[in-house]
C-alpha cells in the first residue's frame, strides 16, 4: 500500500509528489502518457525542435525552492539563460520596442516607441512590484477555500486594496500609459492565464513585474527536457514514477478516499490521493461527484492556443527568442475568443524561434518558428474542418507582418485546441485550466482540497490556477496540506 498516490504526472503533480516523498511518504505518481511532463512537452520533426507548451520560464526561484528538497537546484540540473530582449513587440504599423532585461534599459526602449511613456512604464513596473509583494504572501501563500483565507493573510484592509482586484486589467493600464500601444502591451499579460484584460482583474499586472525582476528563462535544449529531468529527480528522491499507467478511478467511501483503480484493473490503496488531473475529469469521470463537477463548471475556462510548428528556412532578420506582432483590433481579438467563441480573424501572434538562443533547436541556417494564437476553448470551433484553412489564414497573417514564409516552409505542423484537450484530458483544451475573468474567478476555481478526506488538487485547474510557477506552488500549498491534516489526524471536506 503506498501513503500516497498522485494522479498525472504534469509539473504541479510532480511538484507534490517531491515534496510528500521528502516529507516521508510512500509515493507512487500515475501517468497515463509515455512520459511525465504534461504540457510541459516538445517535438522533434527532422532536425527541428518545439516546444510544444511552456515555451517561457518565469520565477525559476519557484522551481529551485522545489528542487532544494532534492538537494539540486535548476542550475545544477539544467543550463538556464536569462533572455535580454525578454521579447521583441511589434505593431502592424511597423512600430517596435525591445523588452529589454533592465528596466531602465526597457523603460529607454518604450520611451523611443512613445516619447514620454518610458516614466509611465517604470511607474507601471513600480505598481506591479507592490501588487506582487501583497498577492505572493496573500493569495499565493497557501490555500483558498473561500474569500476569509485571502483576508485572513492580509496585514490590513490596504493589502486588499495593493492587489487590485476591482477594477480590470486593462482599466489598470489606462490609468497607466496614454499611448494605445502600451495599453495594448499590458493587456496582454492577461492571456498569460488565459484571460481578456477586457475581464481578468487589474492584479494581473505583476506579470510584467516577475518578468522584469526575475527575468524571462529558456533552458538550453528547449523548456521541455525539464520534464525528463524532473522526473529523473523524482526516481533519484523514491518516488515511485509509472508512466504509461492510466488511472480509470478513485475509491473511496462516503468520508474518504481508499485508493485508486488502474484502467487495467488493479486495486492501489492508499489514504492520500493527489489529483494532478483537470477538474472536470476528476469530477465527471475518476470519482463522479455531480455537485462537485457543477462547482467547477462555473469557474471561467481558460483560452486555448492554437499552434504552428514550421520548420523554416534561412534566417530572418530582425528575429528575436520571442515575439510578439500584436492584432490591428485589440478588442475584437478578445471579443473574438471570449465572446463570440470564434477563432480570432486579426490575431495577436506569438513567435517564439528558440534558435536564436540556442542552434541546437534547428538545422544549420534554419529556424524554429512556434507560431501560437489564442483560441476559444475546444468546443466552440469544429478544429478538423478548420485546421487546415486557419493555418493557410495564419500564414497570410505573418506575411502581414512582413514574415512571408511562402518557400521557406520546410513543414508546417498544426496544434489544435483538440489535440491539446487529448494529449492531456485538458478540459476544453484549456492552456491554463481556468482563467481569471471576472472579479469572482480566483474563488471559483477549484480549491485544493476535494470532497472527501484524503482527496487533493494540484495543478493548473486548481488554485492558485495554470502557469510552470503556479503549478509548482500548488504543489507546496497541497504538500503541506497533507502534512498539516495528517498532523491534526484530519482531512476536513469542503
Ligand atoms: C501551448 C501552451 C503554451 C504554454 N506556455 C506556457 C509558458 O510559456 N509558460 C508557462 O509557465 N506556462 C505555459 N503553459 C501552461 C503550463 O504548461 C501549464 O500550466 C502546466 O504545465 C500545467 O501543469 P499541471 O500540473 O496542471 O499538469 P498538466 O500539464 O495538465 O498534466 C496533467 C497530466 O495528467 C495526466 N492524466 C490525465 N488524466 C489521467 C489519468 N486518468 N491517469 C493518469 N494520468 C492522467 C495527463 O496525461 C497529463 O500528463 C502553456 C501551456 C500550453 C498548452
Amino acid at each position: 500500500m503506498a501513503d500516497v498516490v498522485v494522479v498525472g504526472g504534469g509539473v504541479g503533480g510532480m511538484a507534490a509528489a517531491l515534496r510528500l516523498r521528502a516529507a516521508g511518504h510512500d509515493v507512487v505518481l500515475y501517468e497515463r502518457n509515455a512520459v511525465v511532463g504534461g504540457k510541459l512537452a516538445g517535438r522533434s520533426v527532422d532536425g527541428f525542435a518545439f516546444d510544444t507548451g511552456p515555451s517561457l520560464l518565469t520565477l525559476p526561484e519557484v522551481f529551485d525552492d522545489l528542487l532544494a528538497v532534492a538537494g539540486t537546484s535548476l542550475a545544477k540540473l539544467a543550463d538556464p539563460v536569462r533572455l535580454d530582449p525578454i521579447c521583441r513587440y511589434r505593431w502592424p504599423d511597423g512600430s517596435s520596442f525591445d523588452h529589454r532585461a533592465d528596466r531602465y534599459d526597457a523603460a529607454t526602449e518604450v520611451d523611443r516607441l512613445a516619447p514620454g511613456q518610458g516614466p509611465a512604464f517604470a511607474a507601471y513596473l513600480d505598481h506591479g512590484r507592490r501588487v506582487w509583494e501583497v498577492s505572493r504572501r496573500t493569495f499565493f501563500a497557501g490555500p483558498m477555500e473561500s474569500p476569509v483565507d485571502l483576508v485572513r493573510r492580509m496585514r490590513s484592509p490596504a493589502d486588499l486594496w495593493a492587489i487590485d482586484p476591482l477594477r480590470t486589467l486593462d482599466a489598470r493600464a489606462r490609468a497607466h500609459f496614454s499611448d494605445p500601444r502600451m495599453v495594448q502591451w499590458a493587456g496582454r499579460y492577461a492571456t498569460y492565464s488565459g484571460s481578456s484584460p477586457y475581464a481578468a482583474p487589474g492584479t494581473l499586472a505583476c506579470i510584467p513585474w516577475i518578468e522584469q525582476s526575475s527575468g524571462a528563462w529558456y533552458l538550453r535544449g528547449g523548456l521541455a527536457g525539464l520534464a525528463e529531468l524532473l522526473g529523473g529527480v523524482l526516481a533519484g528522491a523514491g518516488v515511485e514514477v509509472r508512466t504509461g499507467v492510466e488511472v480509470g478511478s478513485i475509491r473511496a467511501d462516503s468520508t474518504s478516499v481508499r485508493g485508486v483503480r488502474l484502467a487495467g484493473g488493479e486495486m492501489v490503496a492508499a489514504d492520500v490521493v493527489v489529483a494532478n488531473v483537470d477538474a472536470t475529469h476528476l469530477y465527471a469521470d475518476l470519482l463522479p461527484d455531480r455537485r462537485a463537477l457543477r462547482r467547477v463548471l462555473r469557474a471561467p475556462v481558460s483560452s486555448s492556443g492554437f499552434a504552428l510548428l514550421a520548420a523554416v528556412e534561412g534566417r530572418t532578420e530582425g528575429l528575436a527568442h520571442h515575439n510578439i506582432a500584436f492584432s490591428g483590433d485589440e478588442a475584437g481579438e478578445f471579443a473574438a475568443i471570449f465572446d463570440h467563441g470564434q477563432a480570432p480573424d486579426d490575431p495577436t501572434l506569438y513567435v517564439c524561434a528558440s534558435v536564436v538562443t540556442d542552434p541546437t533547436q534547428a538545422p544549420e541556417g534554419c529556424e524554429n518558428w512556434n507560431v501560437l494564437v489564442n483560441v476559444p476553448p475546444a468546443s466552440a470551433v469544429d478544429w478538423d474542418a478548420e485546421a487546415e484553412p486557419y493555418r493557410d489564414h495564419l500564414l497570410e497573417v505573418l506575411a502581414g507582418h512582413g514574415w512571408d514564409l511562402a518557400g521557406r516552409l520546410r513543414s508546417v505542423e498544426t496544434v489544435t485546441p483538440a489535440d491539446i484537450a487529448q494529449r492531456y484530458r485538458s478540459w476544453q483544451g484549456a492552456i491554463y485550466g481556468t482563467s481569471s475573468n471576472g472579479r469572482r474567478a480566483a474563488f471559483l476555481r477549484p480549491a485544493n482540497r476535494g470532497p472527501r478526506r484524503g482527496l487533493y488538487l494540484v495543478g493548473g485547474s486548481s488554485h492558485p490556477g495554470g502557469g510552470l510557477p503556479l503549478v509548482v506552488m500548488s504543489g507546496a500549498i497541497v504538500a503541506a496540506m497533507v502534512q498539516a491534516d495528517q498532523h491534526r489526524g484530519v482531512s476536513t471536506t469542503s
